[in-house]
């Protein structure tokens, strides 16, 4: 499915701001009791700076209790290589299935209001450290590119952070623009990347509060 940028539905995240804290008020999505869409949205969360571990289980946390997303899914935490600036501390990374109704550009406004709650300095260089990075790999069968917004995401296909905690959770899942799966992927990559470059951190990442 393709999607421009007239058709994504206005950002939320001033909503969120001005809520302060989930609960406050109804939402459109909880006016619809529950209404958080049958899942296949996967992020990508990953942190470098200060506690790895509790940076991202709070991420989830708060994800879990957003009114318009539900948590289906999480994959194990993974020790892996910075990747693209290499001098700097290795990341914890991991990957979680969601369901929402929140359309793309709203939902990645969502998530840069989490990663500010949880410290993430608005001018973190590319690829630089970073205490909390959320990203959107894929949002179901979507397939867009806009200036702010790149689904499935840009290099979804050539990161070992990435491709084993999203085959780990969806072992079958395919990128909608090639029809590969991310297995194939995943095969393709460890063919020249070593594995150790992202091992499993932790075999139990994350339990709902
Ligand atoms: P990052 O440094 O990973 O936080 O990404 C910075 C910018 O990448 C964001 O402000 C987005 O505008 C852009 N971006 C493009 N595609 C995506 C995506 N699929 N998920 C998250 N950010 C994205």
């Amino acid at each position: 499915m393709n999607m421009d940028n007239s058709k994504i539905r206005r950002s939320s995240a001033d909503s969120a701001l001005r809520r302060q804290s989930y609960g406050a008020s109804a939402t459109k999505a909880q006016a619809t009791a529950g209404n958080v869409g049958g899942g296949g949205i996967y992020l990508g969360i990953g942190g470098n700076i200060g506690d790895r571990e509790l940076n991202l289980t709070r991420a989830l946390t708060i994800i879990s209790a957003h009114p318009d997303m539900r948590l289906l899914r999480v994959s194990s935490f993974y020790r892996t290589s910075p990747w693209g600036v290499t001098e700097q501390p290795w990341f914890l990374n991991a990957i979680c299935e969601i369901g929402t109704v929140i359309y793309p550009a709203a939902l990645l406004e969502e998530l840069k209001w989490i990663e500010r709650i949880l410290g993430r300095e608005k001018s973190t260089p590319r690829w630089g450290p970073r205490a909390i990075d959320l990203d959107i790999i894929l949002y179901r069968s979507i397939v867009m590119r806009t200036p702010l917004l790149t689904i499935p995401h840009k290099h979804c296909t050539e990161r070992l952070f990435v491709l084993m905690p999203l085959v780990e959770i969806a072992p079958c899942i395919v990128h909608p623009e090639t029809g590969v799966s991310f297995r194939n992927y995943l095969d393709e990559l460890l063919k020249t990347q070593p594995e150790e470059a992202c091992l499993k951190y932790n075999q139990i990442a994350y339990k709902k509060p």
